[in-house]
Formats: structure tokens, C-alpha cells, sequence
């Protein structure tokens, strides 16, 4: 099976791993170190946001084609776990030079797939990029522990080693970041690597697939399925199959980390959010409210650190004017526009989604301080365009305050004190990330110490953390015990192998069974 469909000689061109025969390229699937057609007779189209046009089509996967990938992982794993340490940094270290090498054919494709603005697209590619160089510190991340002389003559010792052929399930809004959460680390630790990028933007993994390719990873070690259900379910019941990573919404994280634990496979999900600004009335107003804009409406929203509800307390309620007219000035375009400064969404289905929220927040009472629906971005009519959109007077119950949005939509609600406002967001089920905006150095402690979230920023609205720390994220955010890259990241993709071994200098034989318990 595999031979043959290796045998199928697939051009490469464009940046893009797509067939030159047909006018909409196809993306291709990674099997064993090459870039094969799929047979599968189901194919999805992959549209620009932007326009809606169909720039791509990727296949489901078959079964045969899946289980092709999963044992060319399995058979790399031999020799790449037992790769020198040396060797698997080496090629981490020339793959994040050619990630920067590549960084804007990289924005490119994210721009094109999933509309964000290039400059967006290239923070998304380095944000990942970062992950990649601190794998290339792999020697130092899987030194073990010793401890010499824990009786007479003996020595114990650990070694921290790869678990075997892991998995990643990525979402649609960070095409690069995401998936350099995943197999990077996963693959610097020693194991081998089955990628599922998200349906609606394969493009910029493959690339990423073919440049860890040109820096050396062997054929195997890295392998990329498409699909949806059917792909997410056949790796989580896959025996070989020992550790999934999965980054999406709740419904798909919570059915991944059941049926994934259930099969006896670590799992780690990373999942939605709903992140609160509390904006203290000391705070540098200013700087308060560019960084609200820019944390509520970039990426359109479709981040999932986007602070989409702020919480003013007390006197800095009186600050909302400003924030809407700041609001108003970002510029709604394609993401390759210059100026661009909001994108579209995802999808007509996610458009539409979106406005619906707008719509119940209207019905049941908010006040549309400012609305983005109908945006008209010229030449672009057909894309999936909101503007940002404020509501105000927003409470608990209104379902714009219930469901994570995922579009260019703040809610805002207000408190009279801080109080108030902590108690407000730890009612919240979600626990993924959330900032304060204050000069008071007190208040910042109260509330880092007091408000039950993973991530907290200080005047930093989006507080994601560089890969030498982990992706915190909390409660109703994240299902599994330990998180994405930095020391839980390492931890994920290892298991510990722990010696204890005496080697006595002088005889000392025992002269009868020792049949208790040593201590
Ligand atoms: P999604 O859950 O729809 O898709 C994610 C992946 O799961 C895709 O690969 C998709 O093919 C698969 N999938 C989708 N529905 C499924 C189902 N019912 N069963 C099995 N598999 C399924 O998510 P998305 O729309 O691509 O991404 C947006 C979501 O991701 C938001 O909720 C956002 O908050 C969340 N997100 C979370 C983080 C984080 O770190 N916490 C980061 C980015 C995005």
C-alpha cells in the first residue's frame, strides 16, 4: 500500500504542496517523507476568507491512508528515538533558520487560508518559531536526575525518555503556532510525530512539513493526515498511538480527552475561552484602551487569548466613548491589504454565527454601542466580514456573555469593585487567560492572587507565555494534567525510566536471601 502510493511523483510549486494537473491545487498527504495524492473520493474546498473563492481542496484520508501514516511513525520510531540527542538538536537548529528563512511564504499561505493580516500571520509564524528554538535547548530539557549513595554502594539515576509515535489535532486560527506547539517538542523528545492540521488550513503545516524535511528529520518521523471526524476518532483509538495533543473548541477537546484516556493514551486539550479585561480607574487610560482594542479585535477575534468581555470598575466606565471612537478608526480588509487592521472570519457559517450573537445581545437588553455587521469592505464583497463590534450593559445571563463569540466582539460589563469583578470571572466556567489594567501594584497582587485563571497578564492583554514557561490555560479551558511546551511540555511527551544499581568495591556477598523489604 504504501509503496504504491508513494509511487505517485507529485510536483511541487507555488510554496504549496499541490498537483500542477488541476486548476485548484490539492493539498497532499505526508506519508513516510513524501508528499503523496490521496485516493479518497471525499475532498473539502479550502476558501479565502476573504473572498470566498476556492484556492484549495484537501482530502479526508482513507483508512489505508491513515493507517499508512501511523505505521511509518511507527516503524521511524526505532531508530529516531535512539537518534543521538545531538543529531535530533541539530535539526531543530537548521529548521528554525529556515522557518525565518521562509517566515513570509509561511504568512503568506496563513493570510491566504485563513485570512488574518500578513503582519498577524508573521507574529503567528514566530510565535511558533520560538517553540522550535527552545526544543533546539533539548539537551539541557531532558537531562535526567541523579542521586549518588542512597544506601551503601548504590546509585540511583533517571533517564527521561521518548514515549513513542504521538499525535497532534490543531485548530483553524493559528495555522503555524499551533501545530509548532506539537510536533517540535514532541519529535526533539524523541518520538515520532502524526500531525492532523485543521481541514480549513492545511497549507502552512505542509509547508512546515517540507522545510523540517529539508533540515534533516528522516523519512517517518513526521507524517500528516487530513480529515475531520473520522481522522480525530482513528487516532484516538490507534494502540500505537501513546499521547495526543489536541487545541480546538470544547466539543471536539472533550470527546478527544474521553475517548483518547479511555484508550489508555495521555492527552492534552486545550480548549476555549471566554478572557476578561478588568479595567481599574487608576489605570494609564490611554494605554488601557489601545490595548483593549487591539486585544478584542485583532486577528478579528478569533484568537483564543482575545480579551473579548472587559470588566470597567467603578469610574473608568466613563472611558466607553473612547473606546468605541478608538474602535472605529481600525481599518476591515483582506488580510493582504495594506493597512489592513481586521480581517475576515473563518466562514460564512462563522459570519453569520457571530451576528447571531450580536443579535441576542441586542434581544435581550445589551446596547450595540458599535456595530460591525454589514461591514462593507470594497472589493471584497463577498468575504466574511465584521467590524468591531461593542456591546455594553451586558449580564451573566445574555448568551453574548455565555458563549465564547470568536469574532470581533467586545461585551462589556461593569463592577463596582474589584471585588466584584473577580467574582464575576471565577463564575465564569472558563479559565484560559485574563488581564488587569491598573498602576496600583496592590490591586495587580489582589487580583493575580485572588482570580482563578491560568493566565494572568499585568497591563499585558494578552498574556500567552514564551515557550520556557508553559500554556497555562485553566477549568473549563483545559482538560489533562500537564500543558503545552516549556517543562510541562516535556514532561508530556516523556516518561521517566529510573535505575538504582549497587557496585560494591569489596565483597560484601550477601550469605543468605534477604527476604525484606529493603530500606
Ligand atoms: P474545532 O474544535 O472546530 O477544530 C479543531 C480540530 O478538531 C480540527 O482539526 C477539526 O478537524 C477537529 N474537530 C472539529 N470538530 C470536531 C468534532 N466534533 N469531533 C472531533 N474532531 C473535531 O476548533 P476550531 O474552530 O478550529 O478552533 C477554534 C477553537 O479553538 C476556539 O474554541 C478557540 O478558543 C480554541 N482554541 C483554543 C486554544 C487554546 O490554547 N486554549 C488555542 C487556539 C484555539
Amino acid at each position: 500500500l504504501l509503496r504504491s502510493l508513494l509511487n505517485k511523483k507529485v510536483p511541487l510549486h507555488l510554496g504549496r504542496l499541490c498537483y500542477s494537473s488541476s486548476s485548484v491545487p490539492t493539498t497532499k498527504l505526508f506519508i513516510d517523507g513524501k508528499f503523496v495524492e490521496s485516493n479518497s473520493s471525499e475532498w473539502l474546498d479550502i476558501h479565502n476568507p476573504a473572498t470566498n473563492e476556492v484556492v484549495g481542496r484537501v482530502p479526508i484520508a482513507t483508512e489505508e491512508e491513515m493507517l499508512a501514516a501511523v505505521d511509518s511513525c511507527s516503524r521511524a520510531y526505532g531508530s529516531w528515538s535512539e537518534t543521538s540527542i545531538l543529531s535530533r538538536q541539530q535539526i531543530f537548529l537548521r529548521y528554525q533558520q529556515l522557518i525565518k528563512d521562509n517566515i513570509k511564504e509561511l504568512a503568506k499561505l496563513i493570510t491566504l487560508e485563513q485570512g488574518k493580516t500578513l503582519a498577524d500571520a508573521e507574529g503567528d509564524v514566530f510565535r511558533g518559531l520560538q517553540v522550535v528554538e527552545h526544543a533546539c535547548s533539548i539537551t539541557s530539557l531532558m537531562l535526567g536526575e541523579t542521586l549518588p549513595s542512597i544506601a551503601r554502594d548504590m546509585d540511583t539515576y533517571t533517564y527521561r525518555l521518548p514515549i513513542g509515535v504521538c499525535a497532534g489535532i490543531a485548530p483553524f486560527n493559528f495555522p503555524a503556532m499551533i501545530p509548532l506547539w506539537m510536533f517540535p517538542i514532541g519529535m526533539a523528545c524523541g518520538n515520532t510525530y502524526l500531525m492532523k492540521p485543521s481541514e480549513r488550513v492545511p497549507g502552512c503545516t505542509m509547508l512546515l512539513a517540507k522545510l523540517l524535511h529539508d533540515a534533516g528529520a528522516p523519512d517517518g518521523t513526521l507524517n500528516i493526515i487530513h480529515g475531520q471526524h473520522a481522522a480525530v476518532n482513528f487516532i484516538c483509538d490507534h494502540p500505537a498511538i501513546k499521547a495526543i495533543s489536541f487545541v480546538g473548541s470544547n466539543t471536539a477537546g472533550e470527546h478527544i480527552y474521553e475517548r483518547g484516556s479511555k484508550n489508555g493514551k495521555r492527552v492534552q486539550s486545550n480548549m476555549g475561552a471566554k478572557n476578561h479585561g478588568v479595567v481599574m480607574p487608576d489605570a494609564n487610560k490611554e494605554n488601557t484602551i489601545n490595548q483593549l482594542v487591539g486585544a478584542a479585535f485583532g486577528a478579528a477575534g478569533q484568537r483564543c487569548m482575545a480579551l473579548s468581555t472587559a470588566i470597567f470598575v467603578g469610574e473608568s466606565r466613563k472611558w466607553l466613548p473612547e473606546l468605541v471612537e478608538r474602535s472605529k478608526s481600525l481599518r476591515v480588509s483582506a488580510g493582504d491589504q495594506p493597512g489592513a487592521d481586521v480581517g475576515p472570519l473563518i466562514s460564512p457559517e462563522a459570519k453569520a454565527r457571530v451576528e447571531s450573537l450580536i443579535q441576542s445581545g441586542v434581544d435581550e437588553g445589551a446596547k450595540l454601542l458599535l456595530d460591525g455587521r454589514n461591514a462593507n469592505v470594497k472589493g471584497y464583497e463577498n468575504g466574511n466580514f465584521v467590524g468591531p463590534t461593542i456591546l455594553s450593559s451586558v449580564t451573566p445571563s445574555m448568551k453574548c456573555y455565555t458563549e465564547e463569540i470568536f469574532g470581533p466582539v467586545l461585551v462589556v460589563l461593569e463592577a463596582d469593585s474589584l471585588d466584584e469583578a473577580i467574582s464575576l470571572i471565577n463564575s465564569n466556567p472558563y479559565g484560559n487567560g485574563t488581564a488587569i489594567f491598573t498602576t496600583n501594584g496592590a490591586t495587580a497582587r489582589k487580583y493575580t492572587h485572588e482570580v482563578d485563571v491560568g493566565q494572568i497578564g499585568v497591563n499585558v492583554p494578552i498574556p500567552v507565555p514564551l515557550p520556557m514557561f508553559s500554556f497555562t490555560g485553566s477549568r473549563g479551558s483545559f482538560r489533562g494534567d500537564t500543558n503545552f511546551y516549556g517543562k510541562q511540555g516535556i514532561q508530556f511527551y516523556t516518561q521517566i525510566k529510573t535505575v538504582t544499581s549497587q557496585w560494591k568495591a569489596e565483597d560484601t556477598t550477601l550469605t543468605s536471601p534477604a527476604v525484606t523489604m529493603p530500606t
